[in-house]
């Protein structure tokens, strides 16, 4: 089996990203993957094969038909989380998965349990690719790599399958958070393009977090606490003050779904001056702003309390949602779901709590809703992917292809 054999053998080249490296890609390990890709590219006859310094791999295939038809990419990244080690990855395949409990490394009794992990119980009858328990797999996104080369291959070998031009394109760093940001657009040259890289067997998702950061500086008075009254000012009880004004339940803690929050994620302070980092989420546009103007507003009554100047907000904006860019455009999101159907999957639309390369590619002009890999557990040792799921992901690749060309 052509999907598996690349899959197994794509893990094994160690592509784990780093923090901080100061250049793209992070690690040597991304570009002689990529390297390898391009070979690979290259013995299966793909056309307009380029491969630039920073890692990223595009190709495509010929359309065969002479209809006029959209160019659509599929998009899928090559490195793995910097949590969990990706070095010496040596997978193993449970056959018609039983139900019962999976030892993945009798040594240090690391256990696939049922208990612990009960979406295993989803999958029984698959055959599961899993770890030896000592370090993660990389499904994601190796998963997303092998579905697109594999799909390529089969779309090759059925000629009969009608689709226009098709873009490939494999980037690195994702896991970093830096996939998007040097992925040449324009050389991609796509109406549209669907990331390989969500989670379950099913998953589809066009919707992402609204997202910016606040830094409040709260500035105190310090005086000798002997001789402080009605002098002193403490900055760190303001700022205990100003989390209070907040709503409680608007944390990331009691929140899910579309609802958004605000999240403290640092603080520093002494008398003289508190600082306080906050991150803000929401889906709604709408209720984003609003969240920020609550916070400025809350800054604002600090000051007429104990006066101009107490208090200060910094708002940065991080990314956007991406359903506004997709919203215009519904039938990418249909084919989508259309494709899954004929590949006999069931769709689920759910909304990411968090953001993506594909929305920041939606936003520099690439509309790119991402769709499952197949994988569960991900960034860790207990990380798996049904070989089934793999092929329904392929599958749904090759439908979309065939759909787009229909329309
Ligand atoms: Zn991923």
């Amino acid at each position: 089996m052509d999907l598996v054999n690349r899959f197994l053998r794509y893990v094994r080249i160690d592509t784990q990203s780093a923090e901080d490296a100061g250049v793209t890609p992070s690690t040597p390990g991304q570009m002689e993957f990529v390297q390898m890709l391009r070979g690979e590219l290259e013995a299966m006859g793909l056309e307009e094969i380029t491969l630039d310094e920073h890692g990223y791999l595009f190709a495509t295939l010929p359309a065969n038909t002479t209809r006029t038809v959209p160019t659509i990419g599929f998009i899928a990244h090559v490195d793995t989380s910097p949590d969990v080690t990706g070095k010496d990855v040596k997978p193993r395949i449970v056959e018609k998965y039983n139900g019962t409990d999976i030892v993945l490394s009798a040594e240090d009794h690391t256990v696939l349990s049922t208990e612990e992990f009960p979406e295993l119980l989803r999958y029984v009858g698959d055959d599961l690719i899993v770890t030896d328990g000592h370090t993660l797999l990389g499904a994601d996104d190796k998963a997303g790599v092998a579905e697109i080369v594999s799909a390529i291959a089969y779309l090759q070998a059925h000629p009969e399958i009608e689709h226009g031009k098709i873009r490939i394109g494999f980037n690195p760093d994702e896991e970093i958070g830096l996939g998007a940001h040097k992925f040449d657009v324009k050389l991609f040259g796509c109406d549209w393009a669907y990331t390989m890289d969500g989670g379950e067997v099913g998953e589809l998702e066009y919707e992402n977090f609204n997202a910016a950061s606040a830094r409040i500086t709260i500035n105190g008075r310090n005086v000798h606490p002997g001789y402080a009254k009605d002098k002193m000012l403490n900055s760190m009880r303001v700022a205990a003050e100003f989390i209070g004004m907040l709503p409680k339940n608007e944390v990331p803690e009691c929140t899910d779904g579309y609802q958004g929050f605000f999240h403290l994620v640092g603080m520093k302070g002494g008398v003289e001056q508190t600082t306080l980092s906050y991150i803000i989420r929401d889906h709604s546009a709408e209720i984003f702003t609003k969240r920020k103007d609550m916070m400025q507003a809350c800054v604002q009554e600090l000051n007429n309390k104990y006066g101009a100047g107490t208090a200060a907000i910094e708002l940065t904006t991080q990314y956007a949602n991406m359903r506004e860019v997709i919203e215009p455009m519904m039938y990418v999101i249909d084919i989508a779901c259309q494709a899954m159907r004929e590949a006999g999957v069931t769709p689920k639309i759910k909304p990411i709590r968090g953001g993506t390369d594909g929305a920041q590619l939606s936003f520099m002009g690439l509309p790119c809703p991402n769709i499952f890999a197949g994988g569960v557990n991900f960034h860790s040792r207990f990380e798996f992917v049904p070989v089934q799921s793999m092929q329904k992901a392929m599958m749904t690749i090759v439908k979309i292809a065939e759909l787009v060309a229909k329309r």
